[in-house]
């Protein structure tokens, strides 16, 4: 891949402040985060890789074309949209109920074979700080794997409770639809302006934007800046290792 398509420093205070903004102007509401909503895969979890081989493995299996690019191009959907998108390419009708329960199985079946995602580098420091200025943590996901949605406190016990987890059950329309970042403001009582979501994938990014909520996307993946900067983040940084130290910048914005 070519290195000038990806971004290696996180932005500086004068863009944060300019992208801040931007997002003012582009709402008419003041910014002022007093919750974070975290997606899980890519950002929480190194998860991403194991998804993109087990989907693509799956599709195979089922005679369904499918690339790892297009894995995670499709991040953020459930997986019902993903398998009907992928048969109606590929044989020109959705996917009966019976199908998608097949399919989705035996994603599910590779995935959980796969070896175990680790946490993704910084991001324990990124929830420390969100946290330690007083703001709500939520995690909203497209995945409804009972396995990663139990990670989840395993691998950042206290930071997640029950009722602040938005995932694919609590939806009717997965993401790009903004519906799941709109489930999480009901579930902390909070207006748009007063959130800040974090996003690797270009379909959360969408999402995110579309709830009217200030969208940070974080590259974790192998997709160029331009597939989450075009869907309309609000910032981009190379990793969250780098979100770490910019963090408390980004909050002290709506202070
Ligand atoms: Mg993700």
């Amino acid at each position: 891949m070519d290195l000038n398509t990806k971004r290696a420093t996180a932005p500086s205070q004068e863009e944060v402040a300019q992208a801040v903004k931007r997002y003012e102007e582009r709402t008419g509401q003041r910014f002022a985060p007093r919750a974070v909503f975290f997606d899980m895969d890519g950002v929480l979890f190194n998860s991403m890789p194991n998804h993109a081989t087990s989907w693509v493995q799956t599709a195979h299996h089922f005679g369904l074309d499918m690339t790892p690019e297009e894995a995670y191009m499709h991040e953020g959907r459930t997986g019902a949209d993903t398998i009907n998108i992928l048969m109606q390419r590929q044989w020109g009708r959705p996917a009966t109920m019976a199908e998608i329960d097949d399919v989705y199985a035996e994603k599910c079946r590779l995935f959980n074979a796969c070896p175990t995602a680790g946490k993704m580098t910084g991001a324990d420091a990124v929830l420390a700080r969100v946290k330690a200025a007083g703001r709500t943590i939520c995690v909203v996901t497209g995945s409804g794997q009972r396995s990663l949605l139990e990670r989840l406190e395993t691998g950042y016990p206290g930071y997640f409770a029950p009722e602040r987890i938005v995932s694919s059950k609590d939806v009717t329309q997965g993401k790009p639809k903004p519906e799941p970042y709109l489930r999480a403001l009901d579930k902390t009582g909070l207006l748009p302006h007063e959130a800040i979501v974090i996003e690797n994938a270009p379909l959360g990014v969408t999402a995110g934007v579309a709830a009217g909520i200030f969208t940070v996307a974080v590259n974790t993946g192998p997709l160029p800046d331009s597939a989450l900067t075009e869907p309309g983040a609000d910032l981009l940084f190379p990793s969250m290792a780098l979100l770490a130290d910019g963090i408390e910048g980004i909050l002290s914005q709506g202070a």
